[in-house]
């Protein structure tokens, strides 16, 4: 048997969910002793088979289609690898490219089709674990197929490491042009700035507790002085104080830095969707029940505008007057 998951990369470089997808890939290949295959369409192909080549993986199937995403190419590709590799897993990214091919895929290969994976189990069948109602419930969904497509969250398995054996084997489409119908003409950045808060080590992240649009500069000062990335929760955006690209959370974006600071943030189960993948929770927050206490690995319960002063000078730098 074969599990096989379709990496994704944007303008030269892979996106870390395509490590992610093998951690889950492995873990769904080892239950049934199966083989992991990847495949990555268009692009720097080879250099991506390079940095695919990672522990647990057999096989990086590359096809040389294209640049950049194409929805029309990505779904010719995806099929023609199903058909020839009749894997019983196809796992894709839960991503804005994976959200636009796989449920074209899944329909033009009538597989079962579970959407957002955040957790799998796999024993006598294979069971799914979303998340319902804005992330307040856990469903499980059992799979009662032999062949299923899957689309796995970004940030919820840690990236596969280390360097593998895998084989490396170009895959030829036979892509029909009279079927692509779109272009990619350029590229455009949505919500505002190049900042990606998903590849920041260290994110200071502000939320209502700021109270005021000026007082975002005391929270500006601290990420300058840690050399940490900017973001936040929703309310902050809402007002439009910082870009959407700024925001944490499941309407936002999924972030798994190493140290995450959250400042003046409650820890409503939205925040906490994008944030809980976090290696280091650091609460500042005046309200001891505020719920951001039960992840936090360290909290500090007092006035964000005393403390956060303070940390600057602890740092060597220089508080703002607010
Ligand atoms: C469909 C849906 C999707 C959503 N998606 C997202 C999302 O992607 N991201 C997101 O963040 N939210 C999202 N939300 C909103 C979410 O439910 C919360 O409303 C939001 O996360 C609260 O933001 P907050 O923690 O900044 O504000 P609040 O909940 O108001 O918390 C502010 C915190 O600051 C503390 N505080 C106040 N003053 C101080 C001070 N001086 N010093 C220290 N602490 C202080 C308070 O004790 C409080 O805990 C979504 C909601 C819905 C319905």
């Amino acid at each position: 048997m074969t599990v096989l998951g379709i990496t994704e990369h944007r303008r030269g470089d892979l996106r870390d969910v395509s490590f992610e997808l093998a951690t889950v890939g492995r873990e769904l290949a080892d239950a049934t002793d199966s083989e992991l295959h990847l495949a990555v369409v268009g692009g720097e192909v080879e250099a991506f088979a390079d940095d695919l080549d990672r522990e647990g993986v057999d096989v990086v199937h590359t096809v040389d289609e294209g640049e950049e995403f194409n929805h029309d190419v990505y779904v010719q590709a995806v099929e023609a690898l199903h058909d020839d590799l009749d894997p019983d897993v196809l796992l894709m990214p839960h991503s804005v490219n994976g959200l636009d091919y796989a449920p074209a895929v899944a329909s033009r290969l009538s597989l079962p089709f579970v959407t957002d994976a955040i957790g799998v189990h796999r024993d006598d069948g294979l069971a799914v674990t979303r998340e319902m109602y804005g992330s307040k419930v856990e469903t499980v969904v059992d799979v009662d197929a032999d062949r299923v497509a899957l689309t796995v969250r970004p940030g919820e398995w840690p990236p596969v490491e280390g360097t593998g054996d895998a084989d490396v084997s170009a895959f030829e489409v036979d892509v029909d042009e009279s079927q692509v119908r779109s272009t990619v003409t350029g590229f455009e950045e949505v919500g505002g700035g190049d900042v990606d808060i998903t590849d920041a080590d260290v994110l200071v992240s502000v939320g209502r507790g700021i109270e005021e649009e000026e007082n975002l500069a005391l929270i500006e000062a601290l990420a300058d002085t840690l050399g940490a990335t900017l973001s936040s929760s929703r309310p902050i955006v809402d007002n439009g104080w910082l870009p959407k690209n700024r925001q944490v959370g499941q309407s936002g974006k999924v972030v798994t830095p190493e140290v995450y600071i959250a400042i003046g943030i409650s820890g409503a189960v939205q925040h906490v969707a994008g944030m809980k993948g976090a290696e280091t929770i650091v609460a500042i927050n005046d309200d001891p029940s505020a719920p951001i206490y039960d992840l936090a690995d360290y909290g500090i319960v007092d006035d964000l505008f005393d403390v956060v002063p303070a940390l600057i000078e602890e740092f060597g730098g220089e508080p703002p007057e607010v």
